[in-house]
């Protein structure tokens, strides 16, 4: 039966086409990698988009096609958000972060036609390109007085304001299908080889919807929302789309990081609400600790992507008046799953009682369903003390990862998280472990595997094992142990100086522990939670 209702498509572009409509005074403001602050408005973005989108069809980008990004936040990196997933082509973001051979190997996986760069990323991408075939164009996200006098690039290499300037503004947004990809995000939260989740134009404005909503991430025209999270770390949490549907103020950090360079930018362009991971607010509120500052505007802050800890919530709430919103997603998820936001009743809770509730990672957002299983996938009751595997679906939960039609991880179309969780009674569920065998470190990715093999190639080393342990700092650090050769006196200095130039600096472990032997389980697998009991504290006591 024809439906009653008009089936207009949920696609990337309408939110900046709703923007420029309807918000299109409203400011972007952007620290930038040259140094300045840049602003302009939401029309300033739709029209350079559109010469944008312009552009990449005469690069021959053609719909369907990835286009990456080695960015910082910033207006340029937003401009292509939307030029590059609204034109129907795939906007593919990099993760700097990553050791060089990774990035070639997502650059290749993806087949990425054009990579655009922040000038920071010059050196990264002059050491990546000779290891891939796949872009033949590289693009610097500048202008013609910053382009670089010289390059290591063999392949072409274009100024971004050039492209601007000899494009045209007029261009159509096609009606793609809101089925077909928008974006995609490399993961290396499991284990082996990254994995890329394809976002599709439906999943990220359903997730959009959501994500805005009062009990989610709670965002609206009155916002100057300043989004720490990075734009290549699971789309800035949706923040970029979530500003253009409601119509915030945008305030974008750029490569400044520290907590002085954001304390400033919170307090000049009156921030109310911030997002990021707990380790950027240690080095914000030590900043504004030490110069006994306070927030003038900073209403709320969304915490995520590690857990947050009650010191933090409370230095937060008591000393800044700042509310904490603690929220909890993945790259699967478009990320987000839950939110911590109290229910009516909870509000009257004595202090002690409220802060225990925010320790959790919040309850579900409506579009995920969550339950816990146990081992043998019964489903485990909501009691606040069963904890199982946390399994979810969703309209923008990842169903099988890019390039792959394995669907084989899925437990009964149930995407199983690797987090272990307790869900209590009002539907707030707390992390409680994790089975993935990963290390997050400052909020990004640290494989086990990969430190485990390196350390393999070191002629001294018959075992290798590589857990995360508590860190008051990062959260997590990956820690090494090891079981050397009969008769050996290798020395801990000389093994982690064995890493240097084989994993990016930071996966480097902090330490090593020699052990005589490490527990193995029936199938000759090692029994890392064992481990993880042992020597999970080590850099708290050490
Ligand atoms: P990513 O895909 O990099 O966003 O990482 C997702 C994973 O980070 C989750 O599966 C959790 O293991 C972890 N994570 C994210 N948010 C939180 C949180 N609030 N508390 C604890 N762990 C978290």
């Amino acid at each position: 039966m024809q439906g009653l209702m008009m089936q207009q498509p949920l696609l990337v572009a309408s939110l900046l086409m709703h923007a420029e409509r309807h918000h299109g005074k409203q400011e972007i403001v952007s620290r930038r990698v040259e140094g300045d602050i840049h602003r302009y408005s939401y029309r300033d973005l739709a029209q350079r988009a559109r010469r944008m989108a312009n552009a990449l069809t005469s690069l021959g980008v053609r719909p369907g096609e990835r286009v990456g990004t080695l960015a910082w936040n910033g207006y340029r990196h937003m401009e292509l958000y939307f030029a590059v997933s609204g034109s129907g082509s795939v906007l593919h973001t990099l993760n700097p972060r990553l050791h060089v051979d990774q990035l070639a190997y997502i650059i290749e996986h993806a087949e990425d036609r054009v990579v655009f760069f922040d000038l920071t990323f010059l050196p990264l991408i002059e050491s990546v390109a000779p290891r891939v075939k796949s872009p033949k164009v590289f693009v610097a996200m500048t202008d013609r007085a910053h382009m670089p006098q010289e390059h290591g690039l063999s392949t072409m290499l274009l100024c971004y304001e050039d492209l601007i300037d000899l494009h045209d503004d007029e261009f159509d947004w096609p009606l793609v299908d809101e089925n077909s990809a928008s974006s995609l995000c490399y993961t290396s939260g499991t284990t082996g080889n990254p994995k890329g989740v394809l976002y599709s134009h439906r999943s990220t404005v359903l997730h959009t919807y959501a994500a805005a909503l009062p009990d989610s991430l709670n965002c609206s025209a009155r916002d100057v929302i300043l989004p720490v999270v990075p734009m290549f770390h699971v789309n800035a949490w949706g923040l970029p789309y979530i500003s253009c549907m409601v119509g915030a103020k945008l305030v974008f950090p750029g490569p400044a990081l520290d907590g002085k360079s954001l304390y400033e930018l919170i307090e000049t362009e009156q921030v109310t609400l911030s997002a990021g991971v707990p380790t950027v607010w240690q080095g914000l509120l030590a900043h504004v600790d030490a110069i006994e500052g306070a927030f003038s505007s900073m209403r709320r802050t969304i915490i995520g992507g590690a857990p947050c800890p009650t010191a933090m919530t409370a230095a937060f709430q008591e000393r800044y008046q700042v509310d904490v919103l603690h929220a909890w997603g993945m790259t699967e998820l478009s990320p987000v799953g839950t939110v911590c936001s109290f229910k009516a009743h909870q509000l009257s809770l004595p202090t002690d009682e409220r802060y225990a509730i925010q320790a959790k990672q919040g309850r579900a957002v409506f579009g995920i369903d969550m339950k816990i299983v146990g081992p043998d996938g019964e489903e485990l009751p909501w009691d606040g003390h069963a904890a199982g595997d946390l399994l979810v679906r969703g309209p923008w939960v990842v169903r099988q990862y890019f390039g792959s039609s394995d669907t084989s991880h899925l437990r009964d179309g149930w995407f199983p998280t690797g987090d272990v969780a307790k869900i209590d009674a009002d539907g707030f569920m707390q992390i409680t472990d994790r089975s993935k065998d990963v290390i997050k470190s400052g909020g990004e990715w640290i494989s086990s595997t990969d430190i485990e093999n390196v350390a393999c190639l070191h002629p001294e080393v018959t075992t290798a094992v590589c857990i995360a342990a508590r860190h008051p700092k990062w959260d997590e650090r990956p820690l090494l142990l090891i079981v050397r050769k009969p008769g050996s006196a290798l020395a801990a200095e000389e093994l982690l100086g064995f890493f240097d130039g084989r994993v990016a600096r930071w996966w480097k472990p902090d330490a090593v522990v020699f052990v005589d032997t490490v527990p193995l389980g029936a199938t000759g697998k090692v029994l890392k939670n064992l481990l993880r009991d042992q020597f999970g504290d080590y850099y708290l006591t050490a």
